[in-house]
């Protein structure tokens, strides 16, 4: 059986991935005490499928221990393997459960490594949609605490990414809103910032980008300096609004699409819940200002 279907009703599709509901989970501990021991943790290399890529500065075989950074198939993936990817990416060996616990060169690292996969994924010859994204806390869909990014490269058109792919056709809306910021400004990094968008996508969305419009995350990207700013913004988030679970989407052109675009990482604290409204209409209403957002943010 297909993993994808379509919905007969909004004629969008509809993932089938009925073995993702025996995938473990770590992140409700307090209910279930019966933690199991983490398999993206160094030692346990064994624990997960076979990796696709792996930093390991010291030299060493695959599959061992010694790495820094690795990337693994999705045990309990979205999509079936035949049709599609599902990977995680483990950004440190260490037990880190947060972001905020990561080292600037951690979270560097990740970034960069993010950018690789998206690009290989994204040049698969059976023509997959690459989409890169982090679930942070429960309440985020975060099944496993160690953190982790999870990509994907998907058989179908996602009709949320191919909306955003046509806008860059005609417009640059980030530019746009970034040049407009000003009292919505959360954070600056050298040739990036972070702000909140004038009409978010999703209540208390903090928008990462560069200055100057590039369409992906690989194109002459500081990723140090990305790095120090994710981390910047997650810290505030975390103190500003009581470490809220978060989803961080990674928006950049995909390899074989279109070139206009201006590559943006989403940062959307899980402070409030999609409800009646958005599940069944898709329209999102925001809470609060963003102007409000961001002064809480920048004065955490
Ligand atoms: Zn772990």
């Amino acid at each position: 059986m297909s993993s994808v279907a379509w919905d007969p009703v909004t004629g969008g599709p509809v993932l089938l991935a009925p073995g993702r509901a025996a995938r473990p989970h770590d992140t409700r501990a307090a209910r279930n005490p019966s933690r199991r021991p983490c398999p993206f943790c160094e030692g346990a290399e064994q624990d997960t499928p076979l990796e696709t890529y792996a930093e390991r500065p010291e030299g060493g075989e695959p599959n061992t221990p010694g790495w820094s950074v690795r990337v693994v198939p999705n045990k309990f993936p979205v999509i079936a393997e035949d049709e599609g990817i599902h990977e995680v990416v483990i950004p440190t060996s260490r037990h880190v459960v947060e972001l905020t616990e990561l080292t600037e060169q951690e979270a560097a690292r990740a970034l960069r490594v993010w950018a690789i996969r998206l690009e290989a994924i994204g040049t698969d010859p059976r023509g997959l949609w690459p989409f890169c994204f982090v679930n942070q806390g429960a309440a985020a869909g975060a099944s496993l605490q160690h953190t982790h990014a999870q990509i994907v490269g998907l058989p179908v058109e996602p009709p949320r990414l191919l909306a955003i792919e046509r806008t860059f056709a005609r417009a640059n809306p980030v530019a746009e809103d970034l040049a407009a910021a000003d009292t919505r400004l959360v954070a600056e990094a050298d040739g990036m910032a972070a702000w909140c968008p004038a009409v978010p996508p999703y209540t208390g969305t903090v928008r990462i980008a560069p200055r100057e419009p590039t369409a992906a995350l690989g194109e002459h990207t500081d990723f140090g300096e990305l790095g120090r700013l994710l981390l910047d913004v997650a810290t505030r988030i975390d103190s500003a609004l009581g470490a809220p679970s978060l989803n961080l989407l990674v928006h950049q052109r995909r390899p074989v699409g279109p070139d206009a675009y201006h590559w943006h990482i989403d940062v959307v604290p899980r402070v409030g819940t999609l409800a009646g409204l958005e599940l069944g209409s898709g329209v999102i209403a925001i809470a609060g200002a963003p102007e409000a957002t961001a002064a809480r943010l920048r004065q955490a």
